[in-house]
């Protein structure tokens, strides 16, 4: 048994990119996306300046959050430590993109499977190095067996001063860097300055902005371009199963409450609840780089991840909603009181459970935010209230009054939840996310999520109760259309600025 690591000696690095070539030819890597490549940096002003250089590659974590999040074990741990990958095992949802907070992962454009560093594991089953190992014309790449302290790579890593990347992310990462500037393996600490790169522009998705607050340490110079893995779809999958899952909270909240009739609530709920369901799936089957493969996820599991674990909720949600329906179209009312509790459960599973796959993204610090989950549920009763007025207008929804209140209730928890988060101390990462997604790139989204999808819903509704009679129908309705829709743009603002934050 041994547990393989890197040695990177960015003292030996002479940045020849010879790695980065031998590494795709050995792997066929397809243009535009590598598994290594040499980070340039440079520091100082003319003329007193410097370059430095780090090799990127996957660190292949002992505590990888790749694996952990992966739903169908495509990334796994092999016998000698190293994180290998099965192509045909994935499905192309860019989770892992997202878990790994070193940007190691990318998106393999003609298999559209996710790729990465696998340690050249072929070569090293028939007893050979690595072909970065071998090409390296400085020895600045070395390999080492971490359980064998008599291993000389083990013992350099062992005696010297060496460091790895992001440390605070307690992946373990097995890649030793010795003699590497500090800035270079910080994103945060160096820019992409707005002329670009040495020899290329910068791509839409690169910040070229200074990340953190104050002047860059260093500027980057040559780095690969990482593209933003979960975009429109997410958010709106984020929308449509808050829909879903608000429509029977606020169902169950009414009729508990004695202010819904048993009727009138328990079919239009699981009928408009069933339909956003249903775009739920496909949303999320969409986004996959392998569509047809969306099985995988209950044919080869892994149980620790919560896209699986979500999965399975969304299908048990799926039956109490279709079992609810069902009861109410019947006029079986002792079988839609049966399905209150589980189906209200199954609810809360639905709206809240993306905190947790959100929480094993460890590459994006925002989407760890322990008020994700609170937001979530909030955000849930806010779409279902919005889902009943909207209702209001077509036929009989129960006790309109009691929806606005719960409407005016939901815009105020969630207002104050998005305050408490933009207004909270952060760690650096969350520091640029926040100011990414409040005052950057986003904050149009952001903007238009918080005063058209909170603030001008909650004043409308107001108004509705003031001025009473069928203008307060319309009034509500039109505040649940701002809702909804404003509740997309706040969405997507977090779900892009949490993926804003350089991780290489
Ligand atoms: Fe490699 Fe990233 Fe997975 Fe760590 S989390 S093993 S760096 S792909």
């Amino acid at each position: 048994m041994s547990r393989l690591g890197f040695l990177l000696d960015s003292d030996s690095c002479i940045g020849c990119h010879a790695c980065t070539v031998a590494c795709k030819s050995e792997h066929d890597v397809a243009l535009g996306v590598n598994r290594t490549w040499v980070k340039y940096i440079e520091k100082g002003s003319f003329p007193d300046v410097s370059r430095h250089f780090s090799v990127m590659r996957c660190n292949h974590c002992d505590d990888a959050p790749c694996i952990e999040i992966c739903p169908t074990n495509a990334l796994y741990r092999a016998d000698n430590g190293v994180v290998d990958f099965n192509d045909s095992h994935c499905i192309g949802c860019k989770a892992c993109m997202n878990a790994c907070p070193y940007d190691a992962i990318y998106i393999n454009p003609e298999t559209n499977t996710a790729n990465k560093c696998n340690f050249c594991n072929h070569r090293i089953e028939q007893g050979l190095e690595p072909s970065c190992v071998v090409v390296c014309p400085t020895h600045a790449i070395s390999v080492a067996d971490l359980d064998d302290p008599l291993d000389p790579v083990t013992s350099i890593i062992a005696r010297e001063d060496v460091t790895v990347r992001a440390p605070e992310q307690n992946t373990k990462p097995k890649v030793y860097y010795r003699g590497a500037d500090a800035a270079s393996l910080d994103p945060l600490r160096t820019a992409i300055a707005p002329d670009g790169l040495i020899w290329a522009d910068t791509t839409a998705d690169h910040p070229t902005v200074p990340p953190v607050a104050g002047r860059p340490d260093a500027r980057t110079t040559y780095t690969t371009a990482h593209t933003m893995t979960w975009r429109a779809k997410v958010s709106g999958y984020l929308v449509t199963k808050g829909v879903a899952a608000g429509m029977m909270l606020v169902a169950a909240l009414l009729v508990a409450t004695g202010h819904g009739e048993l009727g009138s609530v328990s079919v239009m709920a699981p009928i408009v609840a069933g339909v956003f369901l249903a775009i739920t799936g496909v949303l999320l089957v969409a986004d996959l780089k392998q569509p047809l493969r969306f099985h995988y996820l209950l044919t080869r599991s892994n149980s620790r991840s919560w896209l699986v674990k979500g999965a399975y909720i969304l299908m048990a949600f799926a039956v109490c909603v279709g079992i609810s329906g069902i009861g109410g179209l019947m006029n079986m009312a002792g079988l839609v009181e049966f399905m209150v509790l589980p189906t209200c459960a199954g609810a809360i599973a639905t709206a809240g459970y993306t905190a947790f796959l959100f929480a094993q993204c460890e590459g994006r610090d925002l989407w760890q935010t322990r008020l994700l989950g609170p937001t979530l549920l909030s955000q849930a009763v806010l779409a279902g209230a919005a889902g009943f007025a909207i209702a209001d207008v077509f036929g009989d929804i129960g006790n309109p009054i009691a929806v606005r209140w719960l409407l005016v209730g939901a815009c105020g928890v969630t207002a104050a939840l998005i305050a408490a988060e933009v207004t909270s101390a952060h760690e650096p990462h969350v520091r640029v996310a926040v100011s990414e997604m409040t005052a950057g790139a986003y904050r149009g989204k952001f903007r238009v999520g918080v005063v058209g999808g909170v603030a001008i819903p909650a004043l409308l509704t107001a108004l509705a109760m003031i001025v009473g009679s069928g203008t307060a129908t319309v009034l509500t309705a039109i505040a649940g259309v701002f809702a909804l829709v404003g509740m997309w743009f706040y969405e997507d603002a977090f779900v892009r600025a949490g993926q804003s934050v350089p991780l290489s």
